[in-house]
């Protein structure tokens, strides 16, 4: 299995499992399959940049890289 088809089954695992979860992840989770369909998955939605690998390792869901993350969380705590 290519590291891409793993990536998506986390991802429908987590869209699958997410009612008992962070609802949010779960949102997330949907929005970066549709985004694999479209050919746009590992890019940053803010910068266009390409997300690290170990990012997305670690959060197939992740639809920012971790320095817009940052300043999106910063954003929403304050
Ligand atoms: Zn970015």
């Amino acid at each position: 299995m290519s590291k891409r088809d793993q990536r998506r089954q986390s991802l429908i695992a987590l869209a699958t499992t997410g009612t008992i979860m962070n609802r949010s992840r779960v949102i997330d989770a949907l929005e970066a399959l549709s985004r694999m369909d479209v050919g746009t998955y590992g890019t940053c939605i803010d910068c266009n940049e390409r997300i690290a690998n170990a990012r997305l390792d670690a959060r197939p869901e992740a639809l920012r890289c971790i320095e817009c993350q940052h300043l999106h969380d910063q954003y929403l705590a304050a």
